[in-house]
């Protein structure tokens, strides 16, 4: 496995080279945004892309986000953005961009070291203990929790770890509301320090790739309950 650390704090990003390598990983270090995009499409046109990437958001040359868009443009690799502490609105803005998943600046490296495990987990397909045939149905989507996808029919539907873990939630009890911070803690633990406003990103997201209407919250597969949350209809 090997992993991309985009970070201009060489500080830091010797600390997370050093866990990341201690654990078995192959590692390699970007200090500006050019510098990470370049290296990333060195390493697909020699057919060995990189597995995950760990991206700051406030780079030099070019910005955490604007490097986030241009990765989504042809590659799904999981991507874990670093964030200054308390900067909602940055988390909001590299989700929207494409990330996967973030961890909040000072951060424990133990923690980002989980996150990564558990984001190559997902590549991977063995994640968790869920019944390994089953597949849930919710209107004309199949969840695929063996393959870990979204489908409708043949065509399996590009979504992030993440978001897929929102979604698996939901469908896991149709017609329950869930609130944000339930989504969070049932998605992704009760360690996970998330931002409520990150579920509506996440939703936000899912409705795109599923075809929801996004002018109306009440037709699509997600439902939107005003003053508490979220649900999946069952019909
Ligand atoms: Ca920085």
């Amino acid at each position: 496995m090997r992993i991309l650390i985009v970070e201009d704090e060489k500080s830091i990003s010797d600390v997370v080279l050093a866990y990341l390598k201690k654990d078995g990983y192959e590692a390699d270090t970007a200090s500006n945004g050019l510098q990470a995009l370049e290296l990333f499409n060195e390493c697909r046109k020699k057919n060995a892309p990189y597995d995950l990437i760990i991206l700051d958001l406030m780079l030099p040359r070019l910005s955490g986000e604007e490097v986030c868009k241009q990765i989504r443009l042809n590659s799904n690799v999981p991507i874990i953005m670093l964030t200054a502490k308390g900067s909602e609105s940055d988390v909001i803005a590299g989700l929207d961009a494409g990330a996967d998943d973030y961890v909040v600046k000072p951060f424990s490296p133990r923690v980002l070291l989980a996150r990564v495990r558990a984001h190559l987990r997902g590549i991977s397909g063995n994640e968790g203990s869920e019944d390994s045939s089953s597949i849930i149905r919710i209107g004309d989507l199949d969840i695929d929790l063996t393959a870990r996808e979204i489908r409708r029919g043949e065509k399996a539907i590009s979504v992030t770890r993440n978001e897929f873990l929102v979604f698996l939630t939901l469908a896991s009890k149709p017609d329950k509301t869930f609130t944000r911070d339930e989504l969070i803690s049932k998605a992704f633990g009760d360690d996970y320090d998330g931002f409520d406003r990150t579920i509506d990103t996440y939703v936000k997201n899912l409705r795109r790739k599923l075809g929801d209407d996004s002018n109306t919250n009440n037709t699509g597969y997600i439902r939107t309950v005003h003053g508490f949350g979220y649900r999946i209809a069952s019909e």
